[in-house]
């Protein structure tokens, strides 16, 4: 291979993407080149790969390298950046290169900047050898956390933020919905923030049985009769569990809108809802508008990670927070495809999976 090319997965458009060689990216005076070590597979990136949700570049599609949650080591760092990275830095990268510098940025809403780049979105992410960042969304990894547990700090850190949204005080009853990767994150954020009681609400048992592991007390199956966490009637069910009390916090980690209803249904007095699972596009939700005035509750939305990744690094350096449990595949980098086709079908119960190229 020609010294300045190297191999990385093109995404074209829906169910079109070659594993073949590309220039390496040239880093501007602000940004560092890295060798990419690990790369999340994302729900998202099965999105675009499958034709569900359009990519974020100017046209809405490729060719773009897709991967937005990894890790890897500096190479080079442009003349700006060298003063905060060094060649064999081990770092971790934020996808969402904001701007730092609009209106918005300024009132540290910085998930909500417009002029922001998103790695793997937008522009190139880490699906391939080689990716670039921008110095202000690279952030050094601790030394005791592993270039694949370093690659889910970014899920883990919008986790966080919808964690904290939920402000939940000890001894809360608290209830999440989706036992996603995300979803058992949020499972441990939950009980470590103090939850008296955690109901994880979901579909799929092999999930449950994890999230029972990693701090649940109670696991709830509402849809496989077989199960023996089976639930036929969620409200009913957490009406017995809290004596007419219902819930204290309610966390929907799902885009459903049933999921979204039915957490507005189980929550009780001076009661937080967070909306964090992304619904589709025309979706809306029912709210029992007067009831929900009675009882005083508070529907919060939850967007991206905003200032919250401190917080993810320390959680994974002092192993508050489990996330290798959850890495249960991993796909070279030229087989980025069969990840993306086995998670999307569930092949071998997977949770999260890591490409290592
Ligand atoms: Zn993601
Ligand atoms: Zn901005």
């Amino acid at each position: 291979m020609a010294k300045n090319k190297m191999m990385a997965q093109v995404f074209y458009e829906p169910r079109k993407m070659v594993y073949e060689e590309v220039d390496i990216p040239e880093i501007a005076d602000d940004e560092v080149l890295i060798r990419v070590k690990a790369c999340g597979i994302c729900g998202s990136d099965i999105a675009y790969y499958f034709g569900d949700s359009p990519l974020e570049t100017a046209t809405g599609k490729g060719p773009l390298i897709l991967g937005h949650e990894f890790t890897g080591q500096v190479v080079e760092a442009g003349q700006v950046a060298e003063t905060l990275f060094q060649k064999g830095d081990r770092v971790v990268l934020d996808p969402l290169q904001y701007c730092y510098s609009c209106d918005i940025c300024s009132k540290g809403q910085i998930n909500l900047c417009e002029n922001k780049a998103v790695l793997g979105v937008s522009v190139n992410g880490g699906f391939a050898e080689y990716a670039k960042s921008k110095m202000t969304s690279t952030v050094k990894l601790p030394k005791n956390v592993s270039y694949g547990d370093g690659a889910l700090t970014e899920p883990l850190a919008c986790a966080f933020y919808a964690v904290k949204n939920l402000q939940i005080e000890p001894g809360m009853f608290c209830v999440i919905i989706g036992p996603g990767p995300i979803g058992l994150m949020m499972t441990q954020l939950v009980k470590s923030s103090g939850a008296g009681t955690l109901v994880l609400v979901g579909t799929r048992d092999y999930r449950l049985k994890l999230g029972k592991k990693l701090g649940a007390d109670i696991v709830l199956n509402t849809k496989d009769k077989k199960s023996p966490y089976y639930c036929r009637n969620l409200k009913k069910e957490i009406e017995k569990l809290t004596d007419g009390m219902f819930a204290d916090r309610c966390i929907t980690s799902t885009g459903s809108v049933k999921a979204m209803e039915a957490a507005l249904d189980i929550t009780g007095r001076r009661s937080v809802v967070v909306y964090f699972g992304l619904p589709g596009a025309k979706d809306y939700v029912r709210v029992p508008a007067l009831q929900s005035i009675f009882w005083d509750k508070t529907i919060r939305f939850s967007w991206l990670a905003p200032l919250t990744w401190p917080s993810s690094l320390q959680a994974l350096s002092t192993k508050l927070i489990d996330v290798h449990s959850l890495a249960t595949h991993t796909y070279d980098l030229k087989d980025v495809v069969k990840g993306l086709t086995e998670v999307k079908a569930r092949k071998g119960n997977p949770l999260k999976a890591l490409v290592k190229p």
